[in-house]
């Protein structure tokens, strides 16, 4: 980094827009196995939210792949990349003042410690708890299906570890609740943590 480079304060500060918004910004961050139901649930949340009236916002893994991350590929290097930048990204948002949702696998402890050491208090774990058998039986976009079948390499589940977060602020069993029960389980925990007024 430059050394010419200071960082400026804001006239508005960040009190400021927690007022203006009325509820606190958080980064969800959503971690689970392919098909565990991250992205149904962060969406469910997210349109519970907005009906509240909060200001939200969603990055969802491809979509980012598409365009902020469309240089970065799957190797070792580029995943830590792609999950460095989603998460400065993702910063960047609860900054601004929105409840952000980001739905990553992301497989590896220290990656998620990397993310909640950058979002700092903003940084809410939610585990999308969901058993392999019942993913693969799920299996909404076929990709256990070609992973089975070594179509696809180091597949989170079949050919890659996944590491299940220990102390997970929020940590949703979906074999046992429903899409509807898990999203309010969010918000539930949204409220109790004084997220959702602006006390
Ligand atoms: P991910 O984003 O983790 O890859 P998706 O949300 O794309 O997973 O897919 C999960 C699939 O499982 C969806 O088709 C969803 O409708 C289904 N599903 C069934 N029951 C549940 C549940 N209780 N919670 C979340 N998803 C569920």
């Amino acid at each position: 980094m430059s050394e010419n480079i200071v960082w400026h304060d804001t006239a508005v500060s960040f009190d400021d827009r927690v007022r203006l918004n009325g509820h606190k910004p958080a980064v969800l961050w959503y971690t689970g196995l392919s098909g565990s139901g991250k992205s149904t649930i962060a969406n469910a949340v997210d349109l519970k939210l907005f009906e509240r009236g909060c200001h939200t916002y969603l990055l969802d893994g491809d979509n980012v792949r598409h365009g902020l991350n469309k240089d970065l590929g799957f190797d070792d290097a580029s995943r830590i990349e792609n999950i460095r930048r989603i998460t400065e990204v993702a910063k960047l948002f609860a900054e601004a003042g929105l409840i952000v949702g980001t739905a990553f696998i992301s497989p590896f402890i220290a990656d998620r410690e990397q993310a909640r050491a950058i979002a700092g208090a903003h940084f809410i774990e939610v585990f999308v708890d969901t058993p392999l058998e019942i993913c693969e039986q799920r299996d909404p976009k076929g990709l256990y299906k070609k992973a089975r079948a070594g179509d696809i390499p180091h597949f989170t589940g079949i050919s890659s570890p996944y590491e299940a977060p220990k102390n997970a602020e929020i940590h949703l069993k979906t074999a046992e609740i429903s899409v509807e029960a898990a999203a309010e389980q969010v918000v539930a925990y949204l409220i109790q943590n004084h997220k959702l007024g602006s006390e």
